[in-house]
């Protein structure tokens, strides 16, 4: 465990005393390179496996659970819905299946060899097929087990706005269709192609522009280009003592551009904002020209603000390239906790009074019993005193509670809890 970074946060009076820095520019920010998965959700070497004793097992190192055995999982399934699973009878993944051949305009291409490298343009076919899906089960499904028809047919990684300007130049002489693409985790179908487009599909990989530029402590605000990571921004602030707040579930691969095209919710909304509170500016290249400006106040009472159309506007009205963000002091302590509610009723009750009290904490959540199953099926097998006391827990929960519906609140999402080289601030859990 390690306390916030020394110096800390400047306090009041040193930013009376002129002493603080306005922006400071932060050296570039290399991340280890860790791809994820081009078929699953997730990193390669994490997911869950079967044993040969037929017992799930979270493979990997990453997370709490990596490496653990999960033995109530397998027959929670069974029960809850009604079938004797076989575990090895399983239905094999076809992926890649069948992929789309590109369509190439010979135009677009000879412009773009013009100012991006050869290691900027990919025509990969599976490096295609990933650019063309989200997250929902209908995408994972079709690129398992079907086809998805109409994918991008070339990828593009701009390293800088200039880039991205003279692509959208390129796309609009040679009639190109660009699609931005962040961390490919939406589950709105937004990077789905249309199958009926006799265009050139470019997929615009923002992954190079991934850099949190500046951060500004007097007027807590930070400089971030919109291809940075979620993780990755996190971890950086977090260095220099500070947090954007904005912590959506797919923080692990989301990116800063995609959360403002989305119009994306973070689990620590009612202390932070979601991500339209969190945004003071943004810069975006459009068929039209560039909107952005010098510098940005915390806020402006000048009528409408075209920069908000961007918010959920999924790539149609250009390409976001950085944006200003509200940044935060990292809290001192996090604490979690969990509430078992006798009834389901009075776990609703209880949001309505914590609403009513003014005195919400970063997240919380109201989970019903199925979900409080699952996420309990979801812990390692335990052993010596901690295993009585989970039995007891375990009995408690399911024999003597009324209605055994809970509620739960956590300020941050499992895997942070879990991650190994992370220093967050002290934690203190406890249960209700
Ligand atoms: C497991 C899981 C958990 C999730 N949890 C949450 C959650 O808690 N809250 C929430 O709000 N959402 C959540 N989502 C949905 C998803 O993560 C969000 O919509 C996220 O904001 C998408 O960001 P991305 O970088 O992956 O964008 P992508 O999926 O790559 O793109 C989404 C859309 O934005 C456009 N776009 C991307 N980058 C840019 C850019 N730089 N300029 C212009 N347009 C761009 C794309 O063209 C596309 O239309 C979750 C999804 C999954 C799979």
């Amino acid at each position: 465990m390690t306390e916030r970074p020394d110096p800390p946060v400047p306090s009041g009076s040193m930013l009376v005393s002129g002493t603080v820095q306005g922006r400071i520019p932060l050296p570039k920010y290399e991340p280890k390179p860790d791809p994820e998965s081009l078929d699953v959700w997730g990193f390669p070497d994490s997911g869950f496996e079967v044993t040969d004793k037929g017992v799930v097992k979270a493979r990997g190192h990453r997370y709490e659970i990596s490496g653990s055995e999960l033995p109530d999982l397998l027959p929670w399934m069974r029960g809850v819905i009604e079938v004797d699973l076989d575990a090895f009878d399983v239905h094999e993944s076809q992926y890649p299946g069948v992929i789309p051949a590109p369509v190439v305009n010979d135009g677009f291409r000879h412009a773009i060899a013009d100012f991006l490298d050869s290691d900027q343009i990919d025509d990969d076919d599976q490096e295609r097929l990933r650019r063309g899906h989200g997250h929902t089960q209908e995408e994972m499904y079709a690129i398992k087990y079907g086809a998805l028809p109409r994918i991008p047919d070339l990828i593009v990684f701009p390293g800088d706005d200039l880039e991205i300007a003279k692509l959208v130049q390129a796309a609009i002489d040679n009639d190109v269709v660009l699609v931005p693409y962040g961390g490919g985790t939406n589950v709105t179908e937004a990077l789905r192609c249309d199958p009926d487009e006799t265009r050139m599909i470019v997929a615009v990989d923002m992954l190079r522009m991934d850099q949190v530029l500046w951060i500004d402590p007097t007027n807590l605000e930070a400089g971030i280009q919109a291809g940075a990571v979620g993780r990755h921004l996190t971890d950086r602030l977090a260095e220099f003592g500070f947090t954007m707040g904005h912590e959506p579930d797919s923080l692990e691969f989301s990116t800063l551009g995609g959360w403002i095209a989305t119009h994306a919710s973070g689990m620590k909304k009612n202390r932070y904002g979601n991500i339209e509170d969190l945004i003071t500016d943004v810069t975006v290249v459009t068929r039209d020209g560039v909107i952005s400006r010098n510098n940005v106040g915390p806020r402006e009472s000048i009528g409408a603000d075209p920069r908000r159309f961007i918010l959920g506007s999924e790539g149609n009205l250009g390409i976001i390239t950085q944006a200003t963000v509200k940044i935060f002091p990292l809290p001192e302590v996090q604490k979690y906790q969990a509430i078992l509610f006798p009834t389901f009723a009075d776990g609703v009750a209880f949001m309505y009074d914590l609403t009513r009290s003014g005195n919400w904490p970063a997240s919380a959540r109201l989970v019903d019993n199925l979900q409080f199953q699952l996420s309990q099926t979801l812990k390692a097998k335990s052993s010596g005193l901690s295993r009585i006391k989970s039995h007891v827990e375990k009995l408690f929960v399911t024999r003597f509670s009324r209605d055994s519906r809970s509620i739960r609140w956590s300020p941050v999402p499992s895997f942070l809890k879990a991650a190994k080289n992370r220093s967050p601030p002290k934690k203190q859990r406890s249960n209700v």
